[in-house]
């Protein structure tokens, strides 16, 4: 089919530069076509059905063929299919969901913002804010505190805060103003016989030193994802999130999380900020918000954050920013239906009990000779492999067992995600636990294959 010139994929590797892919590989490699979705399964061009263990990219929350998403869609279309939030303007869908997610947040907050991504939202929280300090007559107030592993987005503020050496290697980035303090990854960088309590100390101890070295009245904020995502997976050790937060505390520096995979169910409740008790000031929200079928993300902002912006405005004149397709009023629509069916149906108990089950799943597969690893809550998690597990190390070039185990499971009909050497499993809120052992029992199958 590959050597049709006007097949699928002959015009793909002729006209598509894809995301997140090597382009001159992508030559041989050429693409995976996805034509439909049902539940939990997708199928592509071929018809070769697939379980989409990732849920996309860990976000289709309620699955590929919800029509209520579909409809909602559709009438907001034919009502109002387009206005925005500039200059006192609105629109219903958009005040509904920002009544719902105020609603709804786990500590108290004032006020919701709307953008389109994980990544703008994060660029709109680290310029909210340096505005907050300028409005509090702070100017030198701007460093802000990420991590190294962290996934914060791909714009020029969001990459920078992400931890991640492909989000830099030759983008020139990090800017200045974004500092990274140690992941929080024991099973890679605990000390020999370090509990988890012990390391997150150590962490904790860490931030404290870089704060004091940079001079803490420069520290603005910290951004966390409560579990980090594409770093891996990496749930955070006991007792790390409570001693991080008496830190951030102490030097009246704000705290941001990063929902943008958690939010919504996945981590057995329905932000990870309840599940590991973290108070942010800020949280910034998208994928599973509408499931994906549109794009729309959100901040939250307590008043700490909203009331000294709101002065600057006043002074100003405007707060400067936003976007046109911001808080699109089709996307709002679905967004509202989507989080209705997140609570109708249960989907949060869903993910904590057949979230369970898949814990135990992986629980099994790491007495297996590749795997150095398992982690995870609920209904997400990952898989490490390693060629030695005593020794930790990677099996050829860092990232090449991931790859091939990764291609493996696709052969036997599962979409994974590996980021290097670890596989990441983030299927929709509504599996079962049938579904579940159907992934599992070809993990293991893949696993044998590659051994
Ligand atoms: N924050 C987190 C935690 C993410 O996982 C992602 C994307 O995976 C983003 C932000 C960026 O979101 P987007 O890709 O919508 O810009």
């Amino acid at each position: 089919m590959d050597s049709q010139p006007n097949s699928p994929e002959a015009r793909d590797k002729k006209f598509h530069m894809h995301a997140y892919t090597n382009a001159r590989r992508h030559q041989e490699v050429g693409p995976l076509i996805i034509e439909k979705g049902d539940g939990i399964y997708v199928e592509d061009i071929s018809g070769k059905r697939y379980i989409e263990a990732m849920s996309g990219l860990w976000s289709v929350g309620v699955g590929f063929s919800e029509k209520r998403l579909v409809d909602a869609a559709t009438k907001q279309m034919a009502k109002l299919p387009y206005y925005h939030s500039f200059t006192h303007k609105g629109h219903s869908p958009l005040i509904d969901l920002a009544e719902k997610l105020v609603t709804m947040a786990p500590v108290p907050m004032s006020k919701a913002f709307f953008t389109n991504s994980g990544s703008e939202a994060n660029d709109t929280a680290m310029k909210m804010i340096w505005f907050r300090s300028n409005a509090l007559g702070q100017p030198e107030r701007k460093k802000i505190i990420s991590r190294k592993r962290a996934y914060h987005g791909v714009t020029i503020a969001s990459a920078s805060l992400t931890g991640l050496p492909n989000n830099h290697l030759s983008f020139d980035l990090p800017i200045a103003n974004v500092l990274h303090t140690s992941s929080p990854h024991h099973w890679r960088e605990a000390l020999p016989g370090e509990t988890e309590q012990q390391f997150s100390t150590r962490l904790a101890d860490d931030l404290e030193k870089l704060i004091l070295a940079e001079g803490p009245e420069t520290i603005a904020a910290m951004f966390g994802e409560p579990v980090m995502g594409a770093g891996g997976v990496v749930v955070p050790p006991a007792g790390y999130w409570e001693k991080i937060q008496v830190v951030l505390k102490k030097y009246d520096i704000l705290l941001v999380a990063d929902e943008v995979i958690c939010g919504f169910g996945r981590t057995g409740n329905m932000f990870g900020s309840e599940t590991y008790a973290m108070q942010p000031d800020i949280m910034v929200m998208s994928k599973q918000i509408s499931s994906s079928y549109l794009p729309i993300s959100a901040l939250m902002i307590n008043d700490k954050v909203f009331e000294p912006i709101a002065d600057e405005s006043n002074r100003i004149g405007t707060f400067g920013h936003g976007f046109t397709a911001g808080g699109h009023p089709v996307a709002a629509a679905v967004a509202l239906e989507n989080l209705k069916i997140i609570e109708e149906r249960n989907l949060v108990a869903n993910a904590r009990e057949v979230g369970a089950h898949m814990q135990k799943r992986l629980a099994k597969i790491a007495a297996h000779d590749l795997v150095g690893e398992v982690r995870g809550v609920a209904l997400i998690g990952a898989m490490e492999l390693v060629a030695d597990k005593a020794t930790k190390a990677p099996w050829g070039s860092a990232g090449a067992l991931g790859g091939l185990v990764n291609g493996l499971l696709q052969q036997n009909g599962i979409i994974s995600r590996n980021m290097g050497d670890a596989l990441a499993f983030c299927p929709p809120l509504i599996i079962n636990d049938k579904q579940v052992d159907d992934i599992f029992d070809a993990v293991e199958r893949s696993l044998d294959e590659a051994a």
